[in-house]
Order: structure tokens, then sequence, then C-alpha cells
């Protein structure tokens, strides 16, 4: 576990008024650390332009009470499906209710709440009956990704949860679109590009780091499960890494688009009979947004 001064020395290294940073404090389960509130405050000081928790909805160490709205923009809950018997599922029993009185909880203090859904086969049914919850729930913010399934053993093992191409376009922005009408902020995805639109790869036009407790700094949240790193923290300085790294990925030309996708989770691409690819798969880090 970090100490809070190792917090805030990296996160004074990455925010500034000037830097426009948005940060989010992921995990695992960020309220299980119990300095959280500080390392909070410390970014709001810094200047960052909006705070986000990702929880599961547990919300250890009674976070709702050593922090105020505005210590945070949003709290952001993960439920993968509308009912009990889905999203337990997926996530563990119990989880869904656990979620949802997070969720009430989190609202009922004054807190702007926002959801992720990640859309597999095992849910996709249910992503239009989430409308309803969101309007109930009060959700500010509603955030649809897409599963990754990665290496060949696991799209071996995971059949039935990759989502195709006819399916994934015939679906999803008709439900971000349908969800905004209730002035909801949604999010997701492209996913799968026309061999004619323009792909991008956010290592190259975006600004992003994922940080890591063992110092490893990532560009691309692909590269998480490989020592790719370009970036780490020595102490509190954050340094170039030697050697071969995911930044050598990110200039690559290929007609599959996302090379990492084409690397670890090839699964999703289909191919013509003159063997080359039917579509290019989009950076999962530059998304659609539909304003509510
Ligand atoms: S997901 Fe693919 S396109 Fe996006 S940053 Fe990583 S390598 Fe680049």
């Amino acid at each position: 576990m970090l100490s809070l001064s190792t917090i805030e020395a990296w996160l004074s290294v990455l925010i500034s008024p000037k830097k426009n940073a948005n940060v989010i404090f992921l995990g695992g389960e960020p309220t299980m650390h119990p300095n959280l509130p500080g390392a909070m405050r410390k970014a709001r000081e810094l200047g960052s332009t909006s705070i986000t928790i990702d929880t599961n909805g547990y919300l250890f160490n009674d976070i709702l009470f050593k922090v105020g709205p505005d210590d945070v923009d949003y709290f952001s809950f993960s439920l993968d499906g509308a009912t009990p018997k889905i999203n337990d599922a997926i996530r563990g029993k119990g989880s869904y209710e656990k979620c949802i009185q997070g969720i009430k909880e989190t609202k009922a203090k004054g807190f702007n709440a926002s959801l992720i859904y990640t859309v597999s086969g095992q849910n996709i049914h249910e992503l239009g009956i989430m409308e309803r919850l969101l309007e109930d729930l009060g959700i500010d913010r509603f955030f649809i990704q897409v599963i990754g399934i990665r290496g060949k053993a696991a799209a071996e093992s995971a059949k039935g949860l990759q989502i195709p191409r006819s399916q994934w376009l015939d679906t999803i922005p008709e439900v971000a679109q349908k969800i905004s009408r209730h002035g909801i902020t949604v999010t997701y995805p492209k996913v799968f590009l026309g061999l004619n639109e323009s792909f991008e790869c956010a290592g190259v036009v975006a600004d992003n780091y994922f940080i890591f407790p063992n110092g490893r700094v990532y560009r691309c949240p692909l590269c998480e499960d490989f020592p790719i790193n370009s970036l780490a923290f020595m102490g509190t300085k954050l340094i170039d890494t030697d050697g071969i790294n995911e930044k050598d990925l990110f200039g690559l030309t290929i007609p599959e688009g996302c090379v990492m996708n084409k690397l670890i989770q090839p699964g999703n691409i289909n191919y013509k009979k003159d063997g080359t690819p039917e579509f290019k798969i989009a950076c999962c880090l530059l998304k659609e947004e539909v304003r509510g």
C-alpha cells in the first residue's frame, strides 16, 4: 500500500492547473485505502479539473462521511446487469444490492454518481432496461465499456461473451441516445471502425497515465499485463524506461487498427477471403460522448 506522502508526491508530478488533469482513483477498490480522503484533497489542491472514485459500491472506511461533495466530482459505480440475476452472476453474489445501496447513500449525501456497465454476451440484453434504473437512481453519467477478452485460451473459454460487430453497432449507439434523453451523459467506445474511418492511437494523440503502486506508469491500458511500461516512478521522479516498450507500438500502422488489440485479443477481428480485415479496431481510450 502506498503511503500518503508518496501518493501526494506522485500527484504533484502529474497534476497542475495548466494540464487539465482529470484524476480517477481506481483499483482494486480505492476506498479500501485509509488515506484516500487525503489523496483526494491533494489532487484538488493541485488544481485537477475533475476527481472520480471508481468503486464497487461497498464504500469502505466510511468514505462518504470523510469527504464532501466539494472534494470529488463523481463516485463511479460498476454494475454489469440491470437485475441481481445477471449482475451477480458476473460480479458476485450480493454485489447488485450492495452497489444500489451505495449509489442511494451517495446521492442522498449530495454527491454526483456515475455508473459503468461492461457489455458482454452475458448482459447486453439488459442494457435496454438500464434506462429506467439510471433515471430512478439519479445517475449523472453512464459509461458503457466493452469486455476485453485476452489471449487465445481466454477467447476459447469465453465463447459467447464477445459481442459481434453488427450487434454492437445495432445496439450501443441507440441505447446511448435513448438514455441521454433523460439528461444523462453517455460515453461509449466505438470498438469497430469502418475501413474508411480514420484510426487514432491515444498513445500518440492523447495524454493518459495509468499508475500502479509498484511505480510502473503506462500510457495504454492494454499493455498493463506486460512489463512494457514507458514510464516509471523512481522515488518521486517520473522517468522514461529503457529498451523496447509500449511507445514503440503506438506509432506502428497496421490494417487492423489497434496494434495491442491485434496482439492480445485478436478474436474480435474478422478477415475477408483475401486475408485483409473486414474492419479496424478503434483505440479503447477514445470514446464517443452523447451529452444529456
Ligand atoms: S489501446 Fe491500442 S490504439 Fe489505444 S493506446 Fe493502446 S495500443 Fe494505442
